[in-house]
């Protein structure tokens, strides 16, 4: 228990949350992309998140390759990067998240309410990490 003149021996490290948010959003990109590239059978089967990069497995039936699909997903994740797009969070009922069309990982276990993370006309996936929050305005000089 801490009193009140005494000062947490913790704090966040702003700077490596909003990196660890940024490449969390991007599985949230990349995810999308794949879908809309190889198809809808694309899953996440995991990811790994730290503030420099994101780890990402997928299955899919074959293997990729740069020509084929890897630069057309990298592209599509670029792209809805540069939309800047406002990402909004909702919170509703399992079911009617499913119903939404919300992209869930098959592996999870999901209790009867969840946090919907929407890109627009991009991805909308259930999701409980932390994510940046679009759009992001320009540094005031
Ligand atoms: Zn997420």
């Amino acid at each position: 228990m801490l009193l009140d003149q005494e000062k947490p021996a913790w704090a966040v490290d702003v700077a490596v949350r909003q990196a660890t948010a940024r490449n969390h959003s991007c599985t949230h990109l990349l995810q999308a992309a794949l879908r809309g590239v190889l198809g809808s059978h694309v899953k996440q089967a995991s990811s790994l998140v730290t503030p420099e990069a994101a780890a990402f497995r997928l299955t899919h039936i074959a293997a990729m390759t740069p020509e084929g699909n890897w630069l057309g997903s990298r592209d599509a994740v670029n792209e809805a990067i540069m939309q800047n797009s406002p990402v909004t969070t909702e919170v509703m009922g399992l079911d009617a998240a499913r119903a939404k069309g919300a992209t869930a990982l098959f592996a999870e276990k999901y209790g009867s309410e969840v946090r919907v993370v929407t890109v627009p006309g991009v991805s909308m996936e259930l999701c409980a990490a932390r994510i940046l929050r679009p759009p992001v305005r320009p540094a005031a000089s």
